[in-house]
């Protein structure tokens, strides 16, 4: 989500990191009673902390063993109680039997969830919890492997809770910090696997709005090697149908499209197309294209589609091309998600079948 700064035109951004920094961290042991799931986070809320945006922090949290002898809404445990008051769930007394080590290992298992907490505080108006209520009907509707699942949500008295695939690899643009620039067999399997989850949204007429590094996370499949997944879908849109088009000023400055800027006529899926052409320069050279000094600055940049390819850069001459017709000032001359498939940089480069774990570190070699 991007911040009050980056962004005063947006609703979601009344609220910023600071605001978000004075709300106490989220229970240890936290309840589903509607369900009777439970989950619980290492005692030490750091070690659990996975990162927080806007309105919200993420903490690691692990899901327990279903309760069968729980009763809808019993009273054996409230949602807000610590470790401490639930002596009769079993399956807590079974974790805390256990040796700190190994807790600790059951704890980011791969049964751990990356939890979303927002307090209700942070909602304050309903037109704020209205959107929060858009995001979670739209992400529980995605079902695709490189899309974040969102398993479970509910509430108790502080917090609304949102439990997601947890993606230990942290999101992309920290990745990109640490390794500079991708190369361009590992952008190819990214940018494939963004491409064929921006399809599966598009045909169920979800635009997501503000697809950027920042909301793509990563995830280490061992041998399978690294995975991207998309995630955040507080600005998404579900279309009634595919000619629909909407005017709400939205998105991240750097990343946001021109026509969304222009405002003339609304806009539609191709807002999507465009920031995916962002990412791909993005990955390819290490910051984004239309950086200045000020929004304002990012913002005359973007509606003359201006930016420069540093001079000393190796990026094949097929990439600068893809991204020259992906940021295409008039949407309708983008090409489709399926024409950036067959484009030469697609077709004529290799597509590793994976991305080693070790490229979290170091750029892979491809021979
Ligand atoms: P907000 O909607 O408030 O901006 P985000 O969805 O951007 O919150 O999450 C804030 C941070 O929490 C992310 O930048 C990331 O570091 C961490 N995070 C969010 N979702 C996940 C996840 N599924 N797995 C791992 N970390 C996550």
């Amino acid at each position: 989500m991007p911040t009050k700064s980056e962004h005063p035109n947006h609703p979601k951004l009344t609220n910023s990191k600071k605001d978000n920094k004075k709300h106490p961290p989220p229970p240890v042991l936290i309840t589903d009673r509607d369900v009777g799931v439970q989950y619980v986070r290492e005692d030490d809320e750091r070690r659990a902390f996975l990162g927080e945006g806007g309105f919200a922090k993420v903490y690691s949290y692990t899901q327990l063993p279903f309760n069968p002898n729980h009763k809808p809404n019993s009273a054996s445990t409230s949602a807000s109680s610590s470790k401490s008051k639930v002596k009769t769930e079993h399956t807590e007394v079974e974790l805390e039997s256990l040796d700190e080590t190994t807790k600790n290992h059951v704890l980011r298992s791969n049964t751990a969830q990356a939890v979303k907490v927002v307090p209700h505080e942070m909602l304050g108006s309903s037109k704020k919890r209205t959107k929060l209520y858009c995001e979670i009907k739209i992400q529980s509707m995605m079902d695709h492997p490189h899309i974040v699942t969102l398993h479970n949500t509910f509430q108790d008295d502080q917090n609304i809770y949102l439990c997601l695939e947890e993606c230990a690899g942290g999101n992309m643009m920290t990745l990109l910090r640490k390794r500079t620039h991708f190369t361009e067999p590992e952008a190819r399997v990214y940018m494939t696997q963004l491409i064929s989850a921006v399809m599966y949204m598009h045909e169920a007429r979800v635009m997501h709005r503000d697809l950027k590094l920042g909301n793509v996370f990563v995830m280490d499949k061992g041998s399978k090697g690294l995975c991207c997944k998309v995630g955040d879908f507080g600005l998404a849109a579900l279309l009634d149908k595919d000619s629909d088009r909407r005017k709400t000023m939205c998105g991240t400055p750097n990343y946001i499209a021109p026509e969304i800027l222009v405002q003339k006529g609304g806009h539609s899926y191709e807002v999507d197309i465009w920031s995916l052409g962002v990412m791909l320069y993005t990955m390819l050279i290490g910051k984004t294209p239309f950086q200045d000094k000020s929004v304002d600055g990012i913002y005359a940049n973007i509606k003359v589609v201006k930016y420069i390819w540093p001079a000393d850069c190796k990026v094949s001459l097929e990439a600068r091309e893809l991204v020259k017709s992906i940021l295409s000032a008039d949407p309708k001359l983008r090409p489709t998600l399926n024409e950036m498939l067959h484009h030469p940089w697609f077709t004529s480069g290799p597509i590793p079948s994976h991305v080693s774990s070790s490229a979290l570190l170091t750029a892979p070699e491809y021979h």
